[in-house]
């Protein structure tokens, strides 16, 4: 933040004050009944007041157990109130976001005896829009198979408090929801009939009116992004505006501001947005541009539509069948300068899939200026201005493609996706093709967007460290582009006893992960382990080839066995993650998204084993692009990105096991680089202070049970 005169003069909180809340004989003491003082929970609450007060950004690692909500939550609150200004509470997973204003913040009230306003405000598109509801009623051959869900939706509409998807007592297609839902380019704003009683309007309210704003870091990014595009940091954007920033579960914030910043397009995203624009069927022409041609003086443009919306849909197609040349047996294939005169076919379709769309923006855009200033208020003028933004920003992504040598800051990459099995009975075809534009580096994007432009910025989590030090996360998501002089860094040690409680083990015997007999010795090891630890389990992959063969090898082996076996893909993952939890013996066999989020306090989980360290694979293209730049700066890709990136994912994994403080478990790691390869310290560096065995699996086996059950 760069001095000014006219820059504010805060009034400073008290940190010690603030630290006696949750200290013994403070407030928690006196309201919870099972209140014990955890000192690291003091002392991280009263350094994120320092950070408040001195404007820092603040990289702080807080152990599982710590309690850093109330440790970040008192400091937020007690700043905004003492200085009328919001505090913006942005992370990862909804779960997080509800327990906060569920639970932690109420409970805030009654520690600092004050009331103050919070809200948990979600990106537009989760909330009802009543205009475009009630037009549905108008349009309905756009909700074919459709109008019994819209119904019930409608109903919901009538009493729900909140307009909020996740409030309805159903989840709604995702085709149905984004024809009702509330879009920028859609909403009337103050002209609006509904206007009184819109949900978006009334959360908005509630947001300007709040201390603390709780967000996902999705939204977030949305604000910034339409911040750093010209809203500025003065004005309200996506969010009112605010200076201090509490990023949590600050883990995930590279993936998810990649994800926000990359743009991709499909066969069905397209389509749909060309059938809700024009259809023609049985000599009948239908969608939002036939009723905007009634109104417009450019009415003849709108004739060409058939012609321009079939040569789309040919051009797609050519689209899919060059990519699907190109990729044979690949699954994603990235363009740069080894792979770009192979792309050169598909690169021809592309062009003519972008001139074929940039002539149906064309027109939709000239039969929309044709439309009167008072017909302008009709419903399929604001869902074209919707469904033509969409159109647009896939031109752009498709002339991107074009021009991707001037473009080295972005990655473009095409992948061939399975479809569902009901959809390829339906299209005939078994997978389709997604074309992408990812950023390669969202450091400077972040430096530019908070960590320069905010005052206070409050980065934690349990995995911030890989190794011994914070400096991968902060290069990667743009901290240390900000002055030395900013930045704070602590770690807050988890409270709980490891040292008794978790037993950390490798058996010495397993094949290197390179080794052809290494899947094999997998299989013939679990068995061992999950029978070891009488289910309990979970079994973490990096690999759903590899998964399904050792789950196939386990069931077969363990017939005798009481527990019960789950694998992911056999039901959704909260479902499975439910029956995991409530029954004790069985066993989860899991990739990806359980590496992190997954809490099983309890007997349940009893042991996780880790097949193999979770090194990215090298075909994901984004990955190889951003280990190609360090390495074309001189660095090395595998110590700078491989290594570092794999330990957080390591470190995620291993938090799964011990939950609360009564815990107790064993993790075992089948891959034995961990102790054999010289980057495997940095691995085990950072695990907490436990007891470990590295021992031939027949002995580790006897000791995980009396572990378990002694
Ligand atoms: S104000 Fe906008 S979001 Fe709200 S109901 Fe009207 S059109 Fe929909």
């Amino acid at each position: 933040m760069e001095d000014s005169e006219e820059k504010v003069e805060y009034k400073k909180v008290d940190e010690l004050e603030a630290g006696a809340y949750i200290s013994s004989g403070g407030s928690l003491s006196k309201i919870s009944e099972s209140f014990e003082e955890r000192p690291v929970q003091v002392d991280l609450l009263e350094k994120i007041v320092k950070a408040f007060n001195e404007n820092k950004i603040a990289v702080f690692e807080a152990g599982t157990g710590v309690g850093k909500s109330y440790s970040y939550l008192i400091p937020s609150v007690l700043w905004a109130l003492l200085n009328h200004q919001k505090v913006v509470i942005s992370t990862g997973t909804i779960n997080l976001q509800q327990q906060l204003c569920e639970k932690d913040l109420p409970a805030v009230e009654k520690i600092i005896g004050q009331n103050f306003k919070y809200v948990l405000l979600k990106g537009r598109q989760n909330y009802i829009c009543m205009r475009r509801l009630n037009d549905a009623a108008s349009i309905l051959d756009l909700f074919e198979g459709e109008t019994e869900e819209l119904k019930t939706i409608a109903q919901w509409a009538q009493t729900s408090d909140t307009g909020s998807k996740s409030d309805l007592p159903f989840m709604p297609s995702e085709s149905l929801w984004t024809k009702v839902n509330s879009e920028s380019d859609a909403c009337m704003g103050k002209k609006c009939p509904f206007f009184g009683e819109c949900f978006v309007m009334k959360i908005r309210k509630e947001a300007a009116l709040a201390n603390l704003i709780v967000v996902n870091h999705h939204l977030l990014f949305a604000d910034i992004e339409s911040r750093l595009s010209g809203a500025g940091f003065e004005d309200a954007a996506v969010l009112p505006p605010y200076r201090h920033i509490i990023f949590d579960e600050a883990h995930g914030i590279e993936n998810a501001a990649t994800s926000f910043f990359s743009e991709s397009v499909n066969r069905f995203k397209l389509n749909k947005l060309l059938n809700q624009m024009y259809r023609h069927r049985k000599n009948s022409e239908a969608g939002h541009l036939c009723s905007l041609a009634i109104l417009s003086s450019n009415e003849e443009r709108a004739g060409e539509a058939y012609e321009v919306t079939n040569k789309i849909k040919l051009a797609m197609t050519n689209v899919e069948i060059a990519a699907k040349d190109l990729l044979q047996n690949e699954y994603t294939m990235r363009l740069y300068d080894a792979t770009a005169r192979n792309f050169g076919p598909l690169l021809v379709a592309i062009g003519e899939l972008t001139r074929a769309l940039g002539t149906f923006t064309a027109i939709v855009r000239e039969v929309m200026e044709g439309v009167a200033d008072e017909d302008k208020e009709a419903p399929c003028y604001y869902e074209s201005r919707v469904i033509l933004r969409h159109l647009e920003a896939y031109v752009i992504l498709l002339k991107n493609f074009a021009v991707w040598d001037e473009k080295r800051d972005d990655v473009f990459w095409i992948q061939k996706k399975r479809l569902p099995p009901d959809m390829v009975r339906d299209s005939g075809e078994a997978e389709y093709i997604i074309l992408t534009q990812t950023p390669l580096d969202i450091s400077q994007l972040m430096n530019a967007g908070v960590f320069e432009p905010m005052e206070s910025v409050i980065c934690t989590s349990a995995t911030l460290k890989s190794g011994r030090d914070f400096s991968y996360w902060m290069r990667r998501t743009g901290v240390s582009l900000a002055g030395e002089e900013r930045i704070i860094k602590g770690e807050f040690p988890s409270p709980f006893p490891y040292n008794r409680n978790m037993l950390f083990a490798v058996p010495k015997d397993a094949p290197f992960p390179d080794n052809i007999e290494f899947q094999q010795w997998v299989e013939m090891a679990l068995p061992r382990l999950i029978q070891a630890a009488a289910g309990r389990t979970l079994v973490l992959f990096t690999s759903y080839e590899s998964l399904k063969s050792a789950y196939r090898t386990a069931v077969a082996s363990l017939r005798g066995f009481t527990g019960r076996l789950m694998k992911q893909g056999d039901d959704d993952n909260a479902k499975l993650l439910d029956a995991f939890k409530k029954e004790n013996e069985s066993v989860l066999f899991a990739t990806d998204s359980f590496w992190q989020g997954v809490d099983i306090p309890g007997e349940s989980l009893s042991q996780v084993i880790i097949v193999k360290l979770p090194f990215t694979v090298p075909n994901d293209p984004v990955f190889v692009a951003r280990a190609e730049a360090i390495e074309k700066r001189g660095g090395s890709s595998f110590m700078e990105l491989s290594v570092p990136e794999a330990v957080i994912k390591f470190r995620q994994g291993i938090g799964r096991l011990i939950r609360r403080s009564d815990d107790k478990g064993v993790v075992v790691v089948l891959d034995r680089r961990i102790y054999e390869k010289r980057y495997g310290s940095i691995f085990t560096s950072s695990l907490p202070e436990c007891k470990k065995a590295y021992e031939p699996l027949s002995e580790l086996t006897g000791r995980i049970n009396s572990f378990i059950f002694d």
